[in-house]
């Protein structure tokens, strides 16, 4: 057992904590980045935002991370009629996130921005599950590796980025699960999808079906990950193994099915359950959350790892001013805080809406008036903590989708109630 103090300890070397790891580092702190894996490890959540380039060449990696991925120029959508739109976000963003995002493996992707913290001096350690023993004062957790050996650390502050496990919510008894809406995943690799084609073919699909909606995004080498999204209930009454239920429900969208005609899933399917939570707090006298240990949205705009990063950005920004003895440093957390909830309370939103008859209308009939769709569009593409001249007019699309809810401009054909998908 040996013990060691520094400035900050980061729990989680996914792509929040590594981030924030990073830039203290960076910034002339002594940082621990504390990781239960080892890199690569799998991990779901393949497709960016634009918004997250810029984010990534603060960083120094944009370049690498263009080089491992698919370049991402939109997003299409397709309702259980066939009928389809596609969106591209190019026009609406500026500089490094005019030329679209990419779609990672995030094995690759998560690992890349560890090597990156590691690399701006961050000391790692893998393969090590973090407790916290205590918080008074100083931060003291402990660490045990796979052998059960035990190392305890110290330091000043506590960046939580330990994603789902969300460690110190649950040791402080923070989380909160988000009552409207709750969900569930099944998901797998594919070889010898479809793949569509041009300008299209790095694009993110998005499928209604009956019971939620199916993502295909085409990763490097061939692969396609393919996953689906529906209410908890149907993954509970499932009959049979994962493995078939995930074939039988992503066969109920008939154009997913096409486009695995043929495919081979290159290993076991994996499931997600029960997933949207925020917490009561994000900060106190010596922590901080980040990423989704603070919150997690359904993930049908791909927004959480940019959560993750931004969200990063404002903590290694705030703790750092922490850390050089910054007076009302309070307010500096309590903004990051607000910027962070106006940003998920933006895009949650649309998210609770996604699966309404009126939101599919309105994704599958679009029209550019007074400039709402590009304002849309800039949120979808993640432009959710900055917004200048976005929120107007998402309040008037707030408006024309509740004109539309009201059945003045669609035909409000009642849809099935959702039924347990089965396995067979
Ligand atoms: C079905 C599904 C699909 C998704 N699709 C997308 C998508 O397309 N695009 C997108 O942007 N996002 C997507 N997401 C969300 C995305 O996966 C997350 O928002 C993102 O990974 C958050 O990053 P993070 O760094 O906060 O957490 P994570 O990436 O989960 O990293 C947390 C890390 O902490 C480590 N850890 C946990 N506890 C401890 C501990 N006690 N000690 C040490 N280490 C610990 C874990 O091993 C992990 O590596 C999806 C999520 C789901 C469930």
């Amino acid at each position: 057992m040996s013990g060691a103090a520094f400035d900050a300890v980061v729990v989680g070397g996914g792509p929040a904590g590594a981030t924030a790891a990073a830039l203290l580092a960076r910034a002339g702190h002594s940082v621990a980045l504390v990781e239960k894996a080892r890199h690569p490890r799998f991990h779901i959540g393949e497709s960016l935002l634009p918004a997250t380039m810029p984010l990534l060449e603060r960083l120094g990696v944009l370049e690498e991370v263009r080089a491992l991925g698919v370049r991402k120029r939109g997003a299409d959508f397709t309702a259980a009629d066939g009928r389809s739109q596609a969106i591209t976000f190019a026009h609406v963003m500026r500089g490094s996130a005019a030329e679209g995002a990419v779609q990672v493996e995030r094995a690759r992707f998560d690992d890349l921005l560890f090597r990156r913290a590691v690399g701006c001096g961050a000391v790692p350690f893998e393969g090590a599950t973090a407790r916290v023993e205590g918080l008074a004062g100083e931060v003291r957790l402990v660490l045990k590796g796979a052998d059960g050996g035990e190392v305890r650390l110290a330091a000043r502050e506590l960046i939580d980025a330990s994603g789902r496990d969300g460690l110190l919510a649950r040791h402080l008894d923070l989380r909160v699960a988000d009552p409207n809406h709750q969900s569930a995943a099944v998901f797998g690799h594919y070889r010898g999808a479809g793949f569509r084609e041009g300008e299209r073919e790095g694009n993110i699909s998005l499928y209604w079906f009956q019971h939620g909606w199916i993502w295909m995004i085409p990763l490097p080498d061939g692969v396609m990950s393919v996953g689906a999204v529906f209410p908890p209930a149907c993954l509970k009454r499932r009959e049979g193994p994962l493995d078939a239920f995930l074939e039988a429900t992503l066969r109920m969208a008939p154009e997913v099915a096409a486009r695995l005609e043929g495919a081979r899933r290159l290993g076991p399917a994996h499931a997600a359950s029960n997933y949207s939570y925020g917490a009561s707090r994000m900060y106190g006298a010596n922590w901080c959350l980040a990423g989704d240990a603070f919150a997690f949205v359904d993930p049908v705009f791909s927004s959480g790892v940019h959560f993750a990063l931004q969200s990063a950005f404002f903590a290694a920004d705030a703790v750092a001013a922490r850390l050089g003895g910054e007076r009302n440093v309070e307010r500096r957390f309590a903004d990051a805080e607000r910027r962070v909830r106006r940003g998920l309370a933006a895009m949650s939103w649309l998210i609770h809406r996604f699966n309404e008859p009126a939101m599919r209308h309105l994704f599958l009939n679009r029209r550019d008036v007074l400039g709402i769709e590009a304002a849309l569009l800039r949120l979808l593409a993640g432009d959710v903590f900055h917004r200048q001249g976005i929120d107007v007019r998402y309040a008037l699309f707030k408006g024309i989708y509740g004109l539309a809810r009201l059945g003045l401009r669609f035909d409000p054909a009642p849809e099935p109630p959702p039924q347990p998908a089965r396995a067979g």
